[in-house]
């Protein structure tokens, strides 16, 4: 296997590393104190030059006006964006709507293709999607209290949602909810298309992640859906699909976060040399003169060299095999590779001293809005399960 970037992407991969470091990068200072409301116009021109630059949307498919690359091409372009925390969104492939872009241009009707499809697509419109509820564990869910309940031609929607990520100033979301509770657990439930502004859908308030309220893209809801019909139409694939789908959202979703959050190792990687380099603790020696340091920044250049090499892996397996045969490596990845981004973070937060935890540097920043990689889109525990449970099946 060769995991060097295919002749047909590199050069595009220098230039979006130019965009992110010349562009984005600039920018970051004044959207994340002005907040993603007040830098929208801001972050709509960054959108601007990378559509004039012949950049947007690397995952969208060609016919909606994107790159149309594939997961081993879009795993690589995710790393260079995820060095920015603006990155994916000025490039169009945020989640959650990156995700749900995928499952309409899969499952969509040609009627909700042109309503959400196109306008998604074009960044004329952001969505988010509602699955885990407070009642109820989001790592079985299975367990899932929301109902949908058909009456005539419509579904009369019954639940109460959080974390909803992106729900603020997003048109639609994709509700998780029952259409069966007698089918089996994995076909009890469906996925439908809801408009924020149908009556019943109430946005409580946006959850603090560690003090921080969010707003706008970057945001996670609690939601109630009290009595919201919509019409049958907006069912998404089939009656009792919801969990296939999920898990086909689930899948390259997972790649496409490991290699953001690569990048963001690789941003915080070289935040921490060029500072242990700089900083003089002991007259004219550098930090870096200690072993503490050095041992710090080679086990972290370990750890990210694996992550990447374990995440085109699995990304290369998919291409090429299938989701199925993928499994594993997954589920490895998923907890790997957020682990090392996690310890990479607290490392170089560490040798900033004060400063790591001052919002001066990016690193408080990725520290309190990373450290749910270790939660959402399963917990390291179940993918830990997964995994061991797989291995130990071989040996039974
Ligand atoms: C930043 C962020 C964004 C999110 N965005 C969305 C979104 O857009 N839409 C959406 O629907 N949801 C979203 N979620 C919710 C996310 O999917 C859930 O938090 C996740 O599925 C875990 O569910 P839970 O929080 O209910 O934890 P629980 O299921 O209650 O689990 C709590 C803890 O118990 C342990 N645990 C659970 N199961 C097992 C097991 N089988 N074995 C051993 N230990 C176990 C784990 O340590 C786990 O962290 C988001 C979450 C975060 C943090």
């Amino acid at each position: 296997m060769d995991f060097d970037p295919p002749e047909t992407v590199r050069p595009l991969l220098d230039r979006i590393a130019r965009f992110v470091a010349e562009v984005v990068m600039p920018a970051e200072e004044e959207v994340m104190q002005r907040g993603w409301n007040a830098g929208g116009p801001l972050l709509e021109e960054l959108r601007g030059r990378c559509r004039h630059a012949g950049l947007w949307g690397p995952q969208i498919p060609t016919e909606l006006g994107g790159l149309g690359l594939g997961l081993v091409e879009h795993g690589l372009v995710s790393e260079q964006l995820g060095r920015s925390p603006l990155g994916h969104y000025v490039f169009g492939c945020q989640a959650p709507d990156a995700g749900n872009l995928e499952i309409l241009h899969r499952y969509g009707t040609p009627e909700q293709k042109a309503r959400w499809l196109v306008p998604l697509a074009r960044g004329e419109l952001r969505s988010c999607f509602s699955m885990t509820e407070p009642e109820n564990p989001g790592s079985n869910p299975t367990m899932l209290s929301c109902r949908a309940v058909k009456d005539g031609d419509h579904y009369v929607i019954d639940g109460h949602k959080w974390f909803t990520s992106s729900a603020e100033g997003a048109a639609f979301a994709i509700v998780m909810a029952v259409t069966d509770p007698d089918a089996s657990p994995h076909t009890r439930a469906s996925m439908i298309i809801v408009p924020t502004d149908t009556p019943g859908f109430e946005r409580v308030r946006n959850i603090k992640i560690m003090g921080d309220p969010g707003e706008g893209w970057a945001s996670h809801a609690e939601i109630w859906y009290r009595n919201v019909r919509v019409p049958v139409t907006n069912l998404l694939g089939g009656e009792g699909a919801g969990f296939l789908i999920a898990q086909e959202r689930l899948g390259p979703g997972r790649i496409h976060h490991c290699m953001r959050w690569i990048g963001i190792c690789e941003r915080v990687f070289d935040t921490m040399c060029r500072h242990v380099a700089r900083r003089k603790i002991d007259g004219d020696k550098p930090l870096a003169s200690r072993q503490i340091a050095q041992a710090w920044i080679a086990e972290s250049r370990a750890e990210i060299d694996a992550s990447r090499l374990m995440v085109l892996n699995a990304a290369w397996t998919i291409e090429h095999k299938g989701f199925a045969a993928a499994r594993e490596q997954v589920s490895l990845i998923k907890f790997y590779v957020a682990n090392v981004m996690q310890q990479v973070i607290d490392r170089a937060i560490q040798l900033h001293g004060a400063l790591g935890i001052s919002s001066d540097t990016v690193l408080a920043h990725y520290y309190v809005h990373e450290r749910g990689a270790r939660i959402y889109d399963g917990p390291d525990e179940v993918h830990k399960m997964v995994v061991a449970k797989r291995i130990l099946a071989r040996y039974s």
